[in-house]
């Protein structure tokens, strides 16, 4: 049996699904992840560029970064690992997803429980007043966009060296210990605190099932079935497998 055909039967049986996603989700959709030696991370190096330290030294220069991305991001439409995740939510089978990413794809794909771990590009603030833009408002004051109070503001992404909010590492906890089962997709596990919900996972019994392009730091340590091939396949093939064959993606 195929470590794909395994996850089926096991998902079939206890059906409370957690899932935590990364960067990797989103390969298929044009947006490159941390480790993909091309496009946007080849120019900016996010332990650089993504840090608050960064931001509150030259806000302008960290600004060029984050247009580009802004960019990629609004270019990027939803692949069948997200439609996938979506439709095992509308049968019932995935809890909620914890997700890495800040590109709003797996609610544009129709997820409703998502917890966006690391914040999202829909609100900007500003670090110095505290004021709260929307991406609309703040759409026509230019870029990079200045805060009413002359400063200029930062979109709600979590960046290196900010604090994960108390409600999302509650809620994260809370979803990964009463499961069955957590999916890991797409995540290199590097980036803490969001790589213990397969350790948090297991230790209230859930059986961790992790698909990537390849072994992480995860694979040989806390993952009891390792699924390998691109999300968009393999996600695609196990939902398949869950809930019956469908005709054509979503
Ligand atoms: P990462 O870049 O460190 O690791 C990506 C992982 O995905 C790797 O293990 C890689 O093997 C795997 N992968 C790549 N393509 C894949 C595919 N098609 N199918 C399955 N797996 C694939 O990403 P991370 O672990 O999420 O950590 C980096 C941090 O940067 C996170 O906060 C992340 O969300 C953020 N980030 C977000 C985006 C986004 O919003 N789309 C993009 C880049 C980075």
């Amino acid at each position: 049996m195929t470590a794909l055909a395994q996850a089926a039967v096991l998902m079939r049986r206890r059906p409370r699904v957690a899932v935590l996603t990364g960067a990797g989700i989103s390969v298929e959709s044009g947006i490159p992840d941390f480790r993909s030696a091309q496009g946007l991370w080849s120019r900016y190096d996010p332990a650089e560029y993504a840090t608050l330290w960064a931001f509150r030294r030259d806000p302008h220069r960290v600004w060029r970064m984050l247009a580009e991305m802004i960019q990629v991001v609004d270019a990027a439409r939803p692949n069948p690992a997200h439609q996938a995740l979506a439709r095992m939510e509308r049968a019932g089978v995935v809890k909620g997803v914890v997700t890495q990413n800040i590109d709003g794809l797996h609610q544009a794909a129709g997820s409703r429980e998502v917890l966006e771990f690391h914040g999202n590009c829909r609100s900007l603030s500003c670090l110095e007043c505290g004021r709260r833009y929307t991406r609309e408002e703040a759409a026509v004051l230019g870029v990079p966009p200045p805060c009413g109070c002359g400063a200029l503001l930062k979109p709600d992404i979590v960046f290196f060296g900010e604090t994960i909010s108390e409600r999302a590492l509650e809620d994260s906890r809370e979803l990964a210990a009463h499961c069955d089962i957590i999916l890991v997709v797409g995540t290199s596990a590097e980036v803490a605190p969001a790589n213990q919900m397969p350790w948090i996972a297991r230790q209230h019994g859930a059986t961790v099932v992790e698909l990537n392009l390849e072994p992480t730091c995860l694979t040989d340590s806390v993952t009891d079935i390792f699924v390998p091939g691109p999300a968009a396949t393999t996600l695609h093939e196990l939902a398949e497998e869950v809930l019956g064959t469908v005709t054509s993606h979503e």
